[in-house]
């Protein structure tokens, strides 16, 4: 792990959120109030202005620095609990342990900030439904020593989580005004935050 590697997965995550930017703004509008596309997309670009600035910084300081990015320029629940994950994650890293371990701890973490920060869990529709399976998935993983493996296990562990949002009664966030009719509908953030993690995992696996 360091700067360049996270600066060009965040690279690759702004190509796949703008390739489906159409999709996920759809999904928003259909129980949200559309803005989360624009959020996310202002939030990537904005932690991307700051390559030049923290290139070369330890990965601790510029996962911080993004977070905070984030948290002062991003609008939307969205971009505070992206900021959160990020800021948490920053605080476990430690450059001793192999990369699983290393990022399976980190994004426990900072999974574990977003459940508190959101006040909200697993089965709410919510990005958590992507991001809780995904750390658990991390956490087993992490002896593995094979990356393409659990990187092509996370992936599919993230669709899942993701697909599992259609049948959900949303209990959070405006979606939850929707009572019963927010169900058939995928969320939004659960869409972007699972393109992201597949964006990640895409890069592990074709290197
Ligand atoms: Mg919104």
């Amino acid at each position: 792990m360091n700067a360049e590697k996270i600066f060009n997965n965040l690279n690759q995550i702004k190509l796949s959120i703008d390739e489906h930017q159409r999709e996920i703004e759809k999904l928003d509008q259909e129980i949200g109030d559309g803005d989360h596309i624009f959020n996310i997309q202002r939030g990537i670009k904005e932690s991307l202005d700051l390559k030049d600035k923290l290139i070369g910084q330890d990965p601790d300081q510029v996962l911080k620095e993004i977070g905070m990015k984030v948290m002062t320029t991003v609008g939307g629940s969205s971009g505070a609990l992206f900021a959160t994950l990020l800021i948490n994650m920053s605080k476990k890293y430690n450059s001793e342990l192999t990369n699983q371990k290393n990022i399976a701890s980190m994004f426990t973490e900072g999974v574990e900030a977003m459940k508190k920060r959101g006040k909200a869990d697993l089965g709410e529709k919510t990005m958590l439904d992507v991001f809780i399976p995904v750390s658990i998935e991390l956490q087993k993983l992490s002896d593995h020593e094979d990356v393409k493996y659990i990187a092509k296990k996370i992936k599919e562990v993230a669709k899942n989580g993701m697909l599992s949002t259609e049948d959900l009664i949303a209990t959070k966030g405006r979606a939850s005004y929707l009572g019963e009719r927010s169900k058939g509908h995928i969320d939004p953030g659960a869409r972007s935050s699972q393109l992201a993690i597949e964006a990640i995992c895409n890069t592990i696996i074709k290197t």
